[in-house]
This record gives structure tokens, C-alpha cells and sequence, in this order.
């Protein structure tokens, strides 16, 4: 490894991307069709990206993982082309992220990616169970330039996400609940990819939901795959699962999980600082098209040595996959 600068290195490296190594097949359920669907996570050839396949429709309809092809963000986030869709892909697209994947083909059965645990874990270990594989091409970089923010105001008050320059990839997240079990715990956290580790500090916060969105939500279709097996669940006043939380900050973890998903749909990992408050789906999305729809607000770097990249950034490329 040449990142400890004091020690001349000799063999100059390239940040590369990378695949799977090999095939891994999961089936569960859907959290919001409660339909059960198998699923298959293969190799791809580098400059593929993250591409979703509805393969029970014929012909087989692949979704690229797009920022600009995200439709309905109710609830989750969708990909949604010529009216196929696919749902629920950011805790598997925030796997792929954190581990670093750049390339590979999603084939799903059914409408919706399994929800397993409610967290981006049993992805994590089912990427880890095929193998990461280096590819013979520069991985690519999204490097912010400039701050580049969205707003919403709503009953909920105000909320808020944006991008600063930053080099390595940072995200801060605030949330507000007045809600005694979840006040009772951290409602900020700051995430840096350089110096820690997304599959133990992130990648097991599960999705969380009230007792009483439970009857909304199933009257307009939503969560009907739900339950304490997948989910945090609070009544007015406490924590309704047996065993408790996974992490004391585990409701704002989720939402920093959630964004690196949701992020992940710009295509390239980020060399930036994400900042949030009360941030969702939706703001997420429009974050990542605000970016996008501001050329002179970024570029695409790539590194063919990695000598002259963020430090950070290869010290996270270098972890192993635990
Ligand atoms: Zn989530």
C-alpha cells in the first residue's frame, strides 16, 4: 500500500472499479407489496454501473440506478421506466456503495427488492458471500466544486440537504422527533467514510415506523410486507421490538444508511460533504438532480494513481470488506 507518505512507493496503483465475483441469489419479500421475490446479484463488465432487471416481464426490462430515473419516492425509492418499476432499492444501493461496487446487474422477479432485515446488513454479507473483484478501469469519482443545497418547508417545519466540497466523501444527519423513545437517542451523527467503518457502524440500522402510520400506510398499499422482523417499530412511547435497538443512534444511522443509497443513484461515489436535516427520499432525489443539473457544480474525476487521491478515500477503498 503506498498511503503512508513518509515511505517512498515505487508501485504506482490505480483506484479501479470493481464487481462481484461471482453469481449470489436472495429471495424475501417485498416491505410494501408483500409479494415474495427472488433475487440475483451478478458480475457486470466495468462502466455498466447498477443496473436493476424486471426478468418475470418479457422482454426483461433493465432500470439503469439513476438519479434521473427515480419516479414515485413515497415512502422508498423506485426506479421507474416506461411504466415498469422497480422499488425499495436503497438499502441494497447503499450496500453496494459502502462495499464500493461499482458494477452489477440486479435480477429481480417481482416489483420490489426484498426487504430482509429492514437494514442494508444482509446485503452487505450476501455481496461479501460472492466476492469483490477489481476491474481493469479507473473507477470514477463525483468531486463537488461548490455548494449546491435544496429547501422544502412543510407542516414538519423546515428541511434541508446539500453538498459542499470536501475531500473524501462526509455525511452529517440531523433528524427532529418528538417521539420519547427516539429523543432518548442521538439525533445527529456525522459519518466519514475515511476513518470509519460502514458495515459495523451503519450498515445494521434498520428502517423504523410508527404504530399509527400502520393503518395509512396499509390502506394506501404501503408496508404490507412490514413487521417487527424487518423494522424498528414504535408505539407512542417506546420501542416495540423484543431485543431493542442495534445501535443507541440507531434511527438517525438509518437515515445516513438511506442517503448513501439514495446518493449512490448519482452513479459514481462522491468526493463531498453531505449535510442534512430531517432529509428524505425525496429531498434526496432532488438534491442529486440539483447537482446533476448544474454542470459547472462538479466533475468526474478518476485516479490512475492513488497516490494523488484523497488519502481518505483509498484508506476506505482498503478496508477489507468486514
Ligand atoms: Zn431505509
Amino acid at each position: 500500500m503506498c498511503y503512508n507518505p513518509p515511505i517512498p512507493c515505487f508501485f504506482k496503483y490505480m483506484l479501479k472499479q470493481r464487481t462481484l465475483k461471482s453469481v449470489i441469489r436472495a429471495s424475501g419479500v417485498g416491505l410494501h407489496s408483500g409479494v415474495k421475490v427472488n433475487m440475483s446479484l451478478r458480475p457486470a463488465a466495468a462502466n455498466t454501473g447498477i443496473v436493476f432487471r424486471r426478468i418475470d416481464l418479457d422482454p426483461v426490462v433493465d432500470l439503469p440506478a439513476s438519479a434521473l430515473m427515480v419516479g414515485d419516492t413515497l415512502m422508498c425509492s423506485c426506479l421507474e421506466r416506461d411504466g415498469v418499476k422497480v422499488g425499495t432499492i436503497e438499502h441494497l444501493m447503499s450496500a453496494l456503495a459502502g462495499l464500493g461496487v461499482d458494477n452489477a446487474y440486479v435480477d429481480l422477479d417481482a416489483a420490489e427488492v426484498p426487504i430482509l432485515d429492514g437494514s442494508a446488513s444482509p446485503f452487505v454479507f450476501l455481496i461479501q458471500s460472492a466476492g469483490i473483484e477489481d476491474q481493469q478501469s479507473a473507477k470514477k469519482f463525483i468531486r463537488v466544486k461548490r455548494r449546491i443545497e435544496v429547501r422544502e418547508t412543510d407542516r414538519g417545519g423546515e428541511r434541508w440537504a446539500r453538498f459542499d466540497p470536501y475531500d473524501g466523501y462526509r455525511l452529517t444527519f440531523s433528524i427532529a422527533f418528538n417521539h420519547p423513545a427516539i429523543e432518548r437517542t442521538g439525533q445527529e451523527v456525522t459519518f466519514d467514510f475515511a476513518g470509519n467503518s460502514y458495515v459495523r457502524e451503519i450498515a445494521r440500522a434498520r428502517t423504523f415506523g410508527f404504530m399509527q402510520e400502520v393503518e395509512w400506510l396499509h390502506e394506501n398499499g404501503l408496508a404490507q410486507g412490514g413487521g417487527l422482523d424487518n423494522a424498528v417499530v414504535l408505539d407512542e412511547f417506546r420501542v416495540l421490538n423484543a431485543d431493542g435497538l442495534r445501535y443507541s443512534d440507531e434511527f438517525v444511522k438509518h437515515k445516513v444508511l438511506d442517503a448513501i443509497g439514495d446518493l449512490y443513484l448519482l452513479k459514481h461515489p462522491l468526493l463531498a460533504a453531505f449535510t442534512a436535516h430531517k432529509s428524505g427520499h425525496a429531498l434526496n432525489n432532488l438534491l442529486a438532480r440539483e447537482l446533476l443539473a448544474h454542470p459547472d457544480a462538479w466533475e468526474l474525476v478518476s485516479f490512475e494513481d492513488a497516490a494523488r487521491a484523497p488519502q481518505s478515500v483509498v484508506r476506505w477503498l482498503a478496508q477489507p470488506a468486514y
